[in-house]
């Protein structure tokens, strides 16, 4: 349930219906922006009666959200919720383009690819330091190393970092290095990592289970919500179905029910959804004309000689022609990629 506040509402007002919200044992989560306080009602509490809170003095509305997300929904949050991500405002006019090697690989290649992709216009870097590989026996990342050869790239170039954290009890260490924490989707449901992450008030990119549905995607990022982090990014990044041509199914549905259903910004990965690289350009292009606020993409300087997901990740060149692509898509669609290259450290 959510109560809409008269935009003249009193502070006094306010504070007499979350009394009355706690007082049947419920949590409350206050939304402040734009022109009126907006309480969500969360947690289980006794049955609460709608009528008797709109009869408050101060309350104009009590909507009962047939969702079962609730801070995440866009009912509680109407505007576009904005999340600065380094020299962009990632839910805002500016569209966000992560970039990197699936897996940070060593010191060298990494500083090496960061800066041409800065060069070539990413706004973020991305490198797996902790990797979630389907054999044991593939290569696991480089663990606290990788994570400072990220921190050095980040010196080097400016570009925040974008990392996977796997673990509740790593997240302490990677909030050390990185800018923003990943929850991979093999994680999406991982819920002492949910909860970890949303305590830890740093920025989460939280991509979608392979398996999982767009509600259950949104009650994941609930989870982090709830512990008061309100710096969620989602991520469509492919699921499963029957089709073998690509490694993931893109859904691009997805990403239009997103922006409807809730706030959070969402962002959108070609290169786990398709898993070839020739396909990621136009799925890339497809997803920001359909309202993604950014992407993820890998790139390799040398894509045949990767540690991991060497098939679908673009050579820098190609990289560059896509950020030039979606510029130039960006026009139309009165969004922008901000420049990075004149950002000085
Ligand atoms: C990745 O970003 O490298 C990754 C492992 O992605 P996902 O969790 O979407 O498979
Ligand atoms: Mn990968």
């Amino acid at each position: 349930m959510i109560v809409l506040m008269r935009s003249n509402a009193t502070t006094r007002q306010i504070s007499e219906v979350i009394a009355h919200i706690r007082a049947q044992g419920y949590d409350v989560h206050l939304s402040e922006g734009g022109e009126r306080t907006i309480i969500g009602i969360v947690g289980n509490g006794s049955a609460i009666h709608p009528e008797q809170l709109s009869m408050m003095d101060g309350v104009e509305d009590v909507l009962k959200t047939s969702h079962p997300y609730k801070i995440a929904s866009r009912h509680y949050h109407p505007e576009d919720s904005e999340i600065p991500l380094g020299n962009v405002v990632v839910g805002s006019q500016d569209l966000a383009i992560i970039a990197g090697p699936c897996s940070v690989e060593g010191r060298s290649p990494m500083l090496e690819i960061a800066h041409m992709l800065k060069e070539a216009g990413a706004t973020a870097l991305r490198g797996g330091a902790f990797k979630p590989r389907t054999s044991p026996y593939s290569f696991q990342g480089l663990g606290e190393e990788g994570l400072k050869i990220l921190a050095e790239a980040r010196e080097q170039t400016g570009l925040p970092i974008v990392t996977e954290v796997m673990d509740a009890a790593l997240v302490p260490m990677v909030c050390e290095y990185a800018d923003v924490l990943q929850i991979g989707a093999r994680n999406m449901q991982n819920y002492a990592l949910l909860h970890a992450v949303g305590e830890s008030q740093h920025t989460v990119l939280l991509k979608r289970g392979m398996s999982s549905t767009i509600e259950e995607l949104l009650m994941a990022a609930e989870y982090i919500l709830s512990h008061g982090n309100m710096r969620v990014m989602l991520c469509e990044r492919g699921i499963r179905t029957f089709e073998t041509e690509t490694r993931n199914t893109f859904d691009l549905n997805a990403v239009v029910a997103l922006k409807q259903l809730t706030h959070l910004p969402v962002l959108a990965d070609p290169s786990h959804a398709t898993g070839k690289w020739e396909y990621v350009e136009g799925v890339a292009l497809g997803a920001i004309a359909a309202g993604a606020d950014g992407l993820l993409i890998e790139v390799h300087q040398e894509p045949e000689k990767a540690m991991s997901d060497g098939r679908q990740s673009l050579r820098p060149d190609h990289f560059a022609a896509l950020v030039e692509r979606v510029r130039h898509l960006a026009e139309v669609l009165n969004r922008r990629v901000p420049s990075t290259t004149s950002t000085h450290v």
